[in-house]
């Protein structure tokens, strides 16, 4: 099913509550930033390291990897997601693991890892309360920081198989199960926030601690993470953990942010992910790079607050999830960039300004590239005689064929009316 379909889905069933809960997470975010008065320079700020990262991409990853091992880190480098599962699957197979506790990791599900592992005989559990409470109802996250906020405390009752509803006791009946898991589980597995290239270290922000239970109690961890995460050193930063925060959920910063190096117990693993990510650096939207996964541009989009996150049917969905999934899949993602107002308030919000509005424009020129009828049009344009052919079958053409040959186009939209005779012959 298209955007839209399974979008009127949602409304119909969810959306009244899905938009009033991401408006106050939106308003939450406004207070929030209103206490940082240099806010603006920030972005700025943010915006002109990642500007610099994407620059210099190959350099700090060399850095970096550098770094990390002489801070006793094993550094794997992955060129795509199937490079990605082979490699954690191997680190698994070396300790003969049988069960991994996962943290959230947006990498992890562009890899399709939790299949591929369970394919492989090995479980995955993931430990936010979110992510697990999507694992158990067998769906996806449909937001990337609030990966539940699709469903309704009834439905975590109903998974649990719990009568009592009340959050705070199914939040502990969750923590006591998960606790079970940590404590039995064979390896961590985790996404980093950001790489710092001068240390070699990895930045974890979560805020239940989960990824740091992960990474300390077992033996192993692996951390999943794709190189535009890097930047170059402590000063920068600090200033994308003053935002991430702030920006994604009006919190000053997230409850814990760990910063990992060599692991004491143990052994620590960095697989850094590229899969498509050094191209695009050549591609016109080489500043979807700069994205540090705030979740802002969801929350604000009008269209996400209604549609939710898997009416986008990719694996991050809302504004940046419709500039990343074309790159990924042009035919079968076509659809995402039109699920979009222009209204801009994703770009108003992007602490690394992303210039939103041109980017999809652009995405919608990419994905209709190949499309004959628009080509023909786009083409006539050019040649005058050609234009008054086009437009001369255009009018001639009965409205209901008119129709059914744009009906993706006009399902929601009424024809205009065609005039009787052409601009240039008035
Ligand atoms: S595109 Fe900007 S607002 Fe959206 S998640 Fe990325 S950093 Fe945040």
């Amino acid at each position: 099913m298209k955007h839209y379909e399974l979008a009127v889905k949602f409304y119909k069933e969810k959306g009244p509550r899905h938009d009033k809960s991401l408006w106050t997470i939106r308003q939450k975010r406004d207070k929030a930033i209103k206490e940082v008065p240099e806010w603006e320079s920030l972005r700025v700020q943010a915006s002109e390291i990642k500007d610099y990262v994407i620059e210099n991409l190959q350099d700090l990853v060399d850095e970096f990897i550098k770094n990390a091992k002489n801070a006793g880190i094993e550094v794997v480098f992955a060129k795509d997601a199937q490079e990605h599962n082979q490699t954690v699957l191997k680190y698994l197979k070396e300790i003969n693991a049988k069960k991994v506790v996962k943290s959230k990791s947006m990498l992890t599900e562009e890899c399709g890892l939790n299949e591929f592992l369970e394919k492989n005989g090995i479980e995955v559990i993931d430990t936010d309360l979110g992510e697990r409470i999507v694992q158990l109802r067998g769906e996806k996250p449909s937001h990337i920081v609030l990966p539940a906020i699709h469903t309704t405390k009834e439905d975590v009752a109903e998974i649990l198989g719990e009568e009592n509803t009340d959050p705070t006791y199914l939040t502990h009946k969750m923590r006591e199960l998960l606790r079970k898991e940590f404590l039995s589980a064979d390896a961590g597995l985790s996404g980093a926030n950001f790489l710092v290239a001068d240390k070699g270290w990895a930045v974890v922000c979560t805020n239940e601690g989960n990824a740091d239970l992960g990474a300390v109690l077992p033996p192993l961890h692996i951390i999943s993470v794709g190189v535009e995460k890097l930047v170059p050193n402590m000063n920068d930063l600090g200033v994308f953990l003053r935002m991430l925060a702030r920006n994604a959920t009006g919190q000053k910063i997230t409850t814990y942010t760990s910063i990992f190096g060599k692991k004491e117990n143990g052994k620590r693993v960095i697989v850094l992910v590229d899969n498509g990510r050094f191209e695009r650096l050549n591609s016109e939207f080489k500043e979807t790079l700069k994205c540090i996964r705030c979740s802002a541009c969801l929350t604000t989009c009008p269209v996400f607050r209604r549609s939710g996150g898997h009416a986008y049917r990719y694996v991050i969905p809302g504004p940046i999830g419709s500039l990343l999934a074309p790159l990924s899949d042009k035919e079968k993602y076509k659809d995402l960039p039109f699920a979009c107002t222009l209204c801009s308030s994703c770009e108003m919000v992007c602490p690394v300004k992303i210039p939103f509005s041109k980017q999809l424009v652009k995405m919608r020129e990419y994905v209709t590239k190949e499309n004959i009828a628009l080509k023909l049009a786009e083409k006539s344009m050019h040649h005058p005689q050609a234009f008054k052919l086009f437009s001369t079958i255009l009018r001639l053409t009965p409205k209901p064929v008119l129709k059914t040959a744009l009906k993706e186009w006009s399902r929601y939209k009424a024809l205009p009316k065609i005039p009787k005779k052409r601009f240039i012959s008035l």
